[in-house]
Parts: C-alpha cells; sequence; structure tokens
C-alpha cells in the first residue's frame, strides 16, 4: 500500500485570487495552494497538504531533540492560574494572556510557553542531582492574544511552538545543553533549507550574553538585525555598536542661540545645517525611586528603552506634565543648568564629542558647543542606544549591515528565575537544598512554515524545500482520458515511490493549464509531465519548479534521473546538473 496523494481524490481549494487581508507573500501562498485557511484573526486550519508540511517540520525538529538527548512529553495547553500567580506572572502578563474560568469559577489559562507548569511538574518529581541534568520537550498548541496579530502564521494567536525545558545542578551543565540546543537550532533550520543567521538576543532582566535568537532573513520579517563581517550578528534589540557622533565644528565654546519654534532634531539639525547625529538627543524618565534621569544619545538614534531600563529600574518616559512640573522645557532639555538632583546618563560615543549642540534648559533655545567636564557632568556614560546599521562594531571597529529576519527560535539561558520563584529545588552533591538551574528553548513550528516560504516562493507560487515538500514530486498526467497515459502516469508514479520518493499524481480530469499552475502555486519541487505527444516517443517531461527548467526524458531513464536527483540533495533546491554528462 503505497501513499500516494491522489488529486482527484484529494482535498486541494487552491484559489485564483488572493484573499484581500493578506499582506505578504507567504499568507497569500498559503491560503492559495489549499493549505490553510483562517477561522478567525490569528487563528487558522490546517487542511491536508498543509498538515503534512507541518508534519514534516515536526519530524525533523524531533529528530534532532531526540538526537541531543531531550525527551519528549506533552503538558496540557489549560493551566491553572495558581501556578502562574507563584510565578508572579499572572499580573506580568498582561492582556497577551488568553484567561478562562471553569464552571466552578476557578480561573485558567491557555498556555502561552510552559516554565510555570514544567517547573510545577519536577519541583515534585526530581529530588538529586543524581537525576540532573534533563532536558523535556513538547511540540504543543500555544496561546497567546496578540496585539496584532497578523501576517498569516507569522504572528497567530493560536500557533505551534516547540518547546524544550532543562534542569542542572551547575551552570557549567547549562551551558552545555543551551550550547547543544544551539547546534541542534542551526542544524533544524538548515535541514528546512532556511537561510539563517543565530544573533544575540535580549535577556531581559537577566543579563548577559545568555540569550541567542534563530533569525531567517526575509524582508518580511519584523525583527531589524545588525550584523558584521567578523560574525558579530544581534537583534537591534539588544545589539551593541559605537554611534558615528559628529561634533559642531564651528564651537568655541558655551554658546547659547535662539532657535524659536524648534522642538524636534529633525527640525535643530536643518536649522543649523548640520546632520542629526550632530545633534545631542535627550529623554527624561524617571525610575521607581522617583530619581529623574535624563539619558543623552546621539540625536539620529533612538534610546534602547531595555538598556535604560537596566540602568534605572522601574524606567518610565516622564510624561509632559512632568516635565513642566519640573521645569524641563520639552524639546530643548540639555545638560547645563538640570535641577538639582536631576541624574545625566550620555551614551557612551559622546565621550568623543567635545561640544555638544544640545537644549539649553530654556524654551527656544539651545546650546551649540557644550563641553563634557566643563560645562556640565556626566553621572555615567553608558551604552544607551538602539544600534543601527552604519553604527560601528563594537568587536572589530567594522561598520555594521542591517537586515530584516524572522525569529523562528530561541535559546534562553533562565537560571534560578523560575525555580526560586516556585521553590523547586534538588538535594546536591553536598547535601545542601539548591535551586535548579534552568534554560528553556523556543521554537515556533507553525512560524518556520511560514518563514520558508517567505524564503522560498516566486510570483507563481511556492517552492517548498524537498525536505518539507507535501511530497516531492508531483506526477502530471496531461490527457486522464487517454489509456496509455493515465497508465502510463499511474506506473511511473509507483516506481518513484519504489526509489523512496514521496509522490503525488495529478489524476484529476482537468485542463493541462490549470494542472500547471495549480502545480507551480502548491509548489512541488519535482514535476513528471506525462502527456500523449511525448509518449509517442516514450519521452516525459521533468520539470525543476526551483529553477524551472525543464528535460525531456526518456520513460525508462526518468526513475534514475530522480533517484540522482534524490541522492545529491544537499541543500534544498534539486538539481540535474551532471545527470546528462
Ligand atoms: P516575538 O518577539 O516574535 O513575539 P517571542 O520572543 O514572544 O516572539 P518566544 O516566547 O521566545 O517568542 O517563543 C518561542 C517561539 O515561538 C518564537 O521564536 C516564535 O518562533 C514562536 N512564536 C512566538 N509568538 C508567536 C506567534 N504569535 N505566532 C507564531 N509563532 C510565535
Ligand atoms: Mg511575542
Amino acid at each position: 500500500m503505497t501513499d500516494i496523494i491522489r488529486l482527484s481524490s484529494y482535498y486541494v481549494p487552491t484559489l485564483k485570487e488572493d484573499p484581500a487581508d493578506a499582506e505578504i507573500a507567504s499568507h497569500r501562498l498559503l491560503i492559495r495552494a489549499g493549505m490553510i485557511r483562517k477561522t478567525a484573526s490569528g487563528v487558522y486550519t490546517f487542511l491536508p497538504l498543509g498538515k503534512k508540511v507541518l508534519a514534516k517540520i515536526e519530524h525533523i525538529v524531533r529528530q534532532e531533540m531526540d538526537a541531543i538527548g531531550a525527551l519528549e512529553i506533552s503538558m496540557p495547553a489549560l493551566q491553572p492560574a495558581e501556578l502562574w500567580h507563584e510565578s508572579g506572572r499572572w499580573e506580568v502578563y498582561g492582556p497577551e494572556l488568553m484567561r478562562l474560568t471553569d464552571r466552578h469559577e476557578r480561573p485558567f489559562c491557555l498556555g502561552p510557553t510552559h516554565e510555570e507548569l514544567i517547573t510545577a511538574l519536577i519541583r515534585n518529581e526530581l529530588r538529586s542531582y543524581k537525576e540532573l541534568p534533563l532536558s523535556l520537550y513538547q511540540i504543543q498548541t500555544k496561546y497567546r492574544d496578540e496585539v496584532r496579530p497578523r501576517f498569516g502564521l507569522l504572528r497567530g494567536r493560536e500557533f505551534i511552538m516547540k518547546d524544550a525545558y532543562s534542569f542542572h545542578a551547575s551552570q557549567a551543565s547549562l551551558q552545555k545543553t543551551y550550547d547543544e540546543m544551539s547546534g541542534a537550532y542551526g542544524r533544524i533550520c538548515d535541514r528546512l533549507g532556511l537561510e539563517w543567521r543565530a544573533v544575540e538576543a535580549d535577556s531581559g532582566q537577566i543579563g548577559g550574553k545568555t540569550s541567542c535568537e534563530f533569525m531567517a532573513l526575509a524582508q518580511a520579517g519584523e525583527a531589524e538585525l545588525v550584523y558584521c563581517t567578523c560574525g558579530y550578528a544581534a537583534n537591534t534589540e539588544a545589539g551593541e555598536g559605537k554611534a558615528k557622533a559628529g561634533a559642531y565644528e564651528e564651537a568655541q565654546g558655551l554658546e547659547k542661540l535662539a532657535t524659536p519654534g524648534i522642538h524636534t532634531i529633525a527640525a535643530l539639525a536643518e536649522f543649523l545645517g548640520i546632520p542629526e547625529s550632530s545633534t545631542v538627543k535627550a529623554m527624561a524618565a524617571k525610575g521607581s525611586d522617583s530619581v529623574v534621569t535624563v539619558f543623552f544619545l546621539p540625536g539620529d538614534h533612538e534610546l534602547n528603552e531595555l538598556k535604560a531600563a537596566r540602568l534605572v529600574p522601574g524606567f518610565t518616559l516622564l510624561s509632559d506634565a512632568d516635565m513642566e512640573a519640573l521645569g524641563l522645557p520639552k524639546g530643548s532639555i540639555g545638560p547645563v543648568g538640570l535641577p538639582q538632583g536631576v541624574r545625566v546618563v550620555a551614551d557612551a560615543c559622546l565621550q568623543d564629542v567635545g561640544h555638544w549642540v544640545v537644549g539649553a534648559n530654556e524654551e527656544g533655545h539651545h546650546f551649540v558647543g557644550a563641553r563634557p567636564g566643563t560645562d556640565f557632568t556626566v553621572d555615567l556614560w553608558a551604552d544607551l542606544i538602539t544600534v543601527k546599521p552604519k553604527d560601528s562594531c563594537l568587536k572589530c571597529g567594522g561598520e555594521l549591515e542591517g537586515a530584516r529576519g524572522i525569529e523562528v527560535s530561541q535559546v534562553f539561558q533562565l537560571g534560578e528565575k523560575y525555580s526560586r520563584a516556585m521553590g523547586a529545588s534538588f538535594s546536591a552533591e553536598d547535601g545542601t537544598d539548591q535551586p535548579f538551574i534552568m534554560g528553556c528553548y523556543g521554537l515556533g513550528v507553525t512560524r518556520s512554515m511560514a518563514a520558508i516560504v517567505e524564503q522560498y516562493h516566486d510570483e507563481k507560487g511556492i517552492l517548498w524545500p524537498m525536505t518539507v515538500a507535501p511530497a516531492q514530486v508531483c506526477v502530471i498526467p496531461l490527457e486522464t482520458g487517454d489509456d496509455l497515459v493515465q497508465p502510463t502516469a499511474e506506473k511511473l508514479a509507483h516506481e518513484l515511490v519504489e526509489i523512496g520518493l514521496e509522490v503525488a499524481i495529478d489524476d484529476r480530469d482537468e485542463r493541462a493549464g490549470v494542472k500547471f499552475n495549480d502545480a507551480d502555486l502548491i509548489g512541488w519541487p519535482l514535476q513528471v509531465i506525462v502527456g500523449k505527444r511525448g509518449l509517442a516517443d516514450s519521452k516525459v517531461e521533468v520539470k525543476l519548479r526551483h529553477t524551472g527548467a525543464k528535460k525531456e526524458v526518456s520513460l525508462d531513464a526518468v526513475a534514475e534521473m530522480l533517484r540522482f536527483i534524490k541522492r545529491g540533495m544537499k541543500g534544498a533546491k534539486p538539481s540535474y546538473e551532471g545527470f546528462f554528462g
């Protein structure tokens, strides 16, 4: 019994028209190719071919997880609120958490992630360092009430994630598993055919270089990345770089200029005829201790609020009313003559700038030539900016380049965050009670499917990599009623199954044009076209979807040719180069 996909009796509702709400290729094409259907905003149904692709991605993920010794489990999506109260995340998670109550009015949520659940499990099960390390994973549906569900499978409210969690007795053991997981994630990206980069990611309050994201490069990606020829790569949320801040050459010393009506960096730069990078921007904020901090950064850069929050716990930007109450003139704030008790924190790159063009703390006035150390004091020099392309690499001094990416997965060293909060401990070798050291590793399965299509499509449809295609080859008989064409196609299909290919046959009673369009839309990597005319010479046509190349091949050489292609497959794109000598 072979499982050939027979399109005559299969459910592949392809569409000619683009769905109105689909902004990006993967969303558009997965719907048009009859792989997915929208059920509600950010909620999708997988139709038979889509489900096949999903299963293949999951299979690759499972193989790579199993290969590094992670064990598969399955946790419930429905999670009791108590656990989230224990970790403190019931409040912190906010409206993204899908909350519900049962008939007894007990609160639950639909899991957006499973740190709470697994920590609660382990604290009752593992007792001794002898049972560590342990890595568990699951492939499961997650729920997040995203503010902006969009882009089809890229940002859903219900989606499939592979999430893994590891438990350790030491940091060294965590590091080892973290490295193995990173290796597995790289191999998964490769096997999915993705062009990807591992980038330094923000690791939240924990700090340090303890998190890495795997990005599929794509214009449709929501993440901005910087990278350097030296190998440095980072999400701009987390990355570091040195801005090229310019000095104001004409300045002699502290000089106040009337700048009537000028409240923005753009207007100031234009007024003075200098680039925005030669101005200094001020951002006023306060922390949970109510102390006011003014952050100064090069005018062409944005304050990275994650970095600011690490320096000022409880960071919030001052409102207009706050600023007015403090006598800080919005749009003209500067470091000279700030009210008592206001802290000055400046981006490290401004250390090289002797004369700042900056607000004068007086409505409609700016200084050119305000000198740090002479005219004002900086309390702290720090890395404050959101890095951007053309900044200098801190590792090698080279110029950073920019790209956009889709975050397909992330590895993260959690440390003792959850084990401490939830009282999960084991008895260590020296007999003391220690909290587990943990890692977590998430990979978006449905998001990966969309990322693949973002990288593999053209105007006609999808170009599935061989590794995840719903089937690798589609045999297309052109005249299904013909008593030579149809049986020949059937025989060929079975022959191809014999050599280990996954095979579909378009045995529908449809015009050739319809079949060709659908085949290109669905994106079978290999097509074998069987027609009356060719068969007169015992020939069929083999088409490679990725390149569009077509070749007439004699009937008895087809299987051999496809076997050759299959054997030679290294990357995602099939080729028959070399077959004809
Ligand atoms: P993002 O910043 O894109 O919202 P995240 O950092 O919240 O992602 P994680 O909590 O690390 O994501 O989840 C692990 C993986 O799950 C992500 O790398 C991504 O592949 C996937 N994922 C997260 N949110 C979604 C979503 N709304 N739709 C589809 N996949 C998602
Ligand atoms: Mg998110």
